[in-house]
């Protein structure tokens, strides 16, 4: 990095010490744009670095809920406006016990940029709490969501800020919180996406995130004279990115090999065909099961248990030609970046958020993978989710071929502008540099016409 590029750094590294996710995605941002802000005439993009990083607001709040046993209960409720230059702050809640300000700050920053990337007047936040979901009845989900909402609804609104979902947080969330933005603020209003259909949500909103990573893959392929028909594809994750992931790789002709959850891994080389991934979806989203179960229906599948402290994941050790990370954060690790290299992978298309680490990203541009990252491969839910916003503001509803067709041109967009990016200041197909460049430039010529605010 160049020195002055390097010193924006240093100073958020003395300013959150202790923030590892934030300094990883920082520093990946930065690498990629450092060449463009270094002479004339853009020297002038690195005024709003220091600004980039830091949040334009950060709310921290508690939030109290009595369980079922008639206990009071603590989390921590957090919401990271980061950015408003291109439009209302936009981004997810997580539900999650892992969830803290480094994860969110990471996932805030990213967003800025993925939601510039999309072409749709959105800026970027993120929120979400440290509760964990696993195990709570649908009534003390509904507590939690009704008590997160009434702190975070003083902050939000659908020309200020529009949450969605993330992990942890889906329909039925969506739904309880969305009722209670509703009771306390008396307003019917488009203030959070992936509503459901009855109430001003978008169709194709729920696919949206694995269905674009999938148009990503192709668009990428397509440029190599390449289609996913018959390509054998490694998919990490069973929740919301996953399922959809899947069953678009099905619809057009690939062959999914592995699915996983936080306990562990699926391997079934036979194939998870519509069949298996209807039973999978059932599994998951009503009886809220465990993906191990998978085996007692399909006992020739493979499943190996994971404790999240092994080395490396046997799921990225399976010759294939495909990998769709759609979990969760650093799921990749060096060792795994290095398994899927050697078992024949051309294309890592991330639908998680930031799943390979640094030195994983390493291994995949040193061996020449066709590597797209999230914030550009998995921004086709965020994308549904400002074609939400604009149904909700006309009070109208397309139809689910208008926004998939929608989608699809947004996703070919954006592979059109990552690649421009990418040979225009770094190299041909070097798609991180190019999502950067391309989701950094509109943001910070908003910003700059925008003075220092
Ligand atoms: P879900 O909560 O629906 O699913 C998350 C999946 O990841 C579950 O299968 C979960 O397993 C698994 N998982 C969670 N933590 C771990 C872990 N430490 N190790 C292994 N597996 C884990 O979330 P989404 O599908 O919505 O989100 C997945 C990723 O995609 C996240 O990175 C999110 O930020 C990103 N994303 C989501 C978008 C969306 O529209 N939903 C949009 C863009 C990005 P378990 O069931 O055991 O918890």
């Amino acid at each position: 990095m160049h020195k002055a590029t390097q010193e924006v750094y240093n100073a958020m590294l003395q300013k959150d010490p202790n923030q590892p996710e934030l300094h990883q995605a920082v520093k990946v941002f930065l690498n990629s744009i450092d060449s463009v802000v270094a002479d004339e005439p853009r020297i002038v993009y690195h005024k709003v670095l220091d600004r980039l990083i830091e949040p334009e607001r950060t709310i921290i709040f508690r939030i109290p809920w009595i369980d079922d046993n008639g206990k009071l209960q603590i989390n921590r409720g957090f919401r990271i406006q980061q950015n408003s230059s291109l439009g209302p702050y936009k981004g997810g809640l997580r539900f999650h016990p892992s969830v803290n300000l480094s994860i969110l700050r990471f996932l805030a920053f990213e967003q800025v940029f993925k939601n510039s990337l999309t072409g749709l007047p959105m800026g970027g936040g993120k929120g979400g709490a440290d509760f964990n979901p696993k195990g709570k009845s649908d009534n003390e989900i509904m507590k939690f969501c009704q008590s997160f909402m009434t702190e975070l609804a003083k902050h939000i609104g659908s020309n200020t800020d529009v949450p969605a979902g993330d992990m942890g947080v889906g329909s039925r969330e969506i739904g309880y919180l969305f009722g209670q933005y509703k009771r306390i603020q008396n307003e019917v209003t488009g203030v959070l996406t992936g509503k459901g259909v009855s109430f001003g949500g978008s169709l194709i909103r729920p696919e949206a995130t694995g269905y674009g990573l999938i148009y990503m893959a192709q668009a990428v392929l397509k440029g190599e004279g390449d289609t996913l028909e018959g390509k054998k594809c490694l998919v990490s994750g069973t929740g919301n990115v996953a399922q959809f992931t899947v069953q678009k790789i099905l619809q057009l002709g690939g062959k999914v090999l592995t699915m996983s959850d936080s306990n562990g891994v699926i391997i079934d080389e036979e194939g998870i065909d519509e069949d298996k991934l209807a039973y999978m979806m059932n599994l998951k989203n009503v009886k809220r099961g465990r993906i191990s179960e998978y085996i007692t229906r399909y006992p020739s599948a493979k499943y190996i248990a994971r404790s999240g402290a092994e080395e490396y994941n046997e799921l990225w050790n399976v010759k294939a030609d495909c990998a769709f990370p759609c979990a969760t954060q650093n799921e990749i690790n060096e060792i795994d970046a290095q398994h899927i290299v050697k078992n024949g992978v051309k294309l890592v298309c991330e639908g998680a958020n930031m799943p390979t680490n640094i030195e994983g990203q390493q291994i995949f541009k040193k061996a020449g993978i066709l590597y797209v990252p999230g914030k550009a491969a998995n921004a086709g839910g965020v994308a549904v989710s400002g074609l939400e916003m604009s149904q909700n503001s006309e009070r109208l509803s397309w139809t689910k071929e208008n926004v998939d067709e929608k989608l699809q041109q947004i996703m070919e967009t954006i592979y059109n502008n990552i690649s421009e990016a990418a040979d225009t200041y770094s190299t041909h197909n070097n798609f991180t540099d190019g999502a950067n460049i391309a989701g950094f430039l509109k943001v910070a010529d908003a910003m700059i016409a925008q003075g220092y605010v």
